[in-house]
């Protein structure tokens, strides 16, 4: 590591003494990127392995994004939803061609997008059914973000202490535990929310069979079936949505952000032919969703993730990611399993190093590669969906000299 100039030492104090609290930012500042690297403000060089959490799925500094945005920035800015504007519906039927989806609504977060998808299930059990019928079923250990109902949504109890009272309607369940839908979804359910891959929750992939077990539960109460593709969707498992990987599952709503803004905020609820017609004038609305500039990078977005040469290298590079942490499983010993599907895979660690996850994250900064944790027992890899060979195998050669030096040091 380069040692640090007294101007970065000057921002990282201030973005210390003047943000909330509420995060925990490495001290550094990063100023730019290009493709899988990134660089501080000191010199040092990073190969980013995390996407800024899934979300520049295409890389730092792509060109043809990079067009899109400025094209469109000397067009037209913001409209709100008053009026029409190209990007945008173009982005809605693009999405809708390459999904199950008749409609879209368009918003500015993850969170954004499910809360939603809550307030559609509530308005579309309300239109058909009698008020008992207004329970929304997530699974333990999920994401569904920040905002009160999202975070009520998220069944995680650290999420939630200091922050009741929470709104009611939510009932959980056990992810992959097949066993407890019967009893989890009933008379009372109005949606299921899932994700196909729990993300935050430690890269849990939903098991074989677990996701259409929840649909037939699903169909057989007049229950939404939602599921969050925020952090698993757009390609990142090597189909355009991870549900896919189901043969024959047909959700009613798909939610996404992340990545689909190429790292502009944007998130969008898609809407299958059951719910489609739920929200009049006057349901639901946001200011800035469907914002121009960002619709027309997410279109040059959704179709770079739609063809068939980046899915193809999400599936070979996801394979050789894996190859390479299967193999410090065998040399270096404190990865326990491999797990997770494409581009979306966690090394979950064990022994003594289970609860480390967020030390050997400072130690492979330290080593010029970036890479996320889920949770104290998971390390999160997401690359850049068009990573190459070079990028990857240069970021696992840190990952490796991160994970060697901190084993032979004892350091965690
Ligand atoms: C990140 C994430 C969210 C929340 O998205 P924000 O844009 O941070 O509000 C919701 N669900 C999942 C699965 C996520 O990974």
């Amino acid at each position: 590591m380069e040692p640090q100039t007294a101007k970065t030492a000057e921002l990282v104090a201030a973005g210390q003494r003047r943000y909330v609290p509420n995060y925990a930012p490495k001290e550094m500042i990063l100023d730019r990127g290009e493709g899988a690297r990134v660089w501080d403000t000191d010199g040092n060089e990073y190969v980013d392995l995390g996407t800024g959490i899934s979300v520049t799925s295409l890389g730092h500094g792509d060109p043809e994004l990079a067009r899109a945005l400025s094209e469109q920035a000397g067009r037209l800015w913001h409209t709100s939803n008053l009026y029409f504007v190209e990007p945008a519906v173009r982005l809605a039927e693009e999405l809708c061609e390459a999904s199950f989806a008749e409609r879209v609504f368009f918003c500015n977060s993850g969170a954004e997008a499910n809360e939603a998808a809550i307030k559609l299930a509530r308005k579309h059990a309300s239109l058909r059914h009698g008020p008992e019928k207004r329970e929304i079923v997530t699974f333990r250990n999920g994401f569904h973000g920040r905002t009160l109902a999202t975070v009520t949504a998220t069944a995680q109890p650290k999420y939630h202490e200091g922050f009741e009272p929470l709104p009611g309607g939510f009932r959980y369940c056990g992810y992959n535990d097949a066993a407890a839908l019967d009893d989890a979804i009933g008379d009372r359910t109005c949606a299921v929310l899932v994700e196909p891959v729990q993300g935050e929750g430690g890269v849990v992939p939903a098991g074989s069979g677990f996701l259409a077990a929840i649909a037939e539960r699903c169909r057989a109460h007049d229950a939404l079936l939602m599921l969050d593709e925020i952090q698993s969707g757009l390609a990142r498992t090597g189909r355009l949505f991870a549900y896919q990987w189901e043969e024959g599952l047909v959700p009613d709503v798909v939610t996404l952000a992340k990545a689909l803004g190429g790292g502009l905020p944007i998130g969008a609820m898609l809407v299958g032919p059951r719910a489609a017609e739920t929200f009049q004038p006057g349901s639901h609305g946001s200011t800035f969703g469907g914002n121009p500039v960002v619709a027309a990078v997410a279109r040059v977005v959704l179709r770079r993730m739609r063809s068939a040469e980046l899915l193809a290298n999400v599936e070979r590079q996801g394979e050789r990611l894996r190859k390479r942490l299967t193999a410090l499983h065998n040399t270096i010993g404190i990865i326990a399993e491999v797990r997770g599907k494409g581009l979306m895979l966690g090394a979950v660690l064990r022994g003594e190093w289970a609860g480390r996850a967020g030390d050997l994250v400072e130690a492979c900064r330290r080593h010029g590669v970036l890479v996320l944790q889920a949770g104290p027992d998971v390390l999160r890899f997401l690359p850049p969906l068009n990573v190459t060979d070079e990028e990857l195998d240069d970021g696992m050669d840190r990952f490796e000299a991160a994970l060697t030096e901190a084993v032979n040091a004892g350091l965690c």
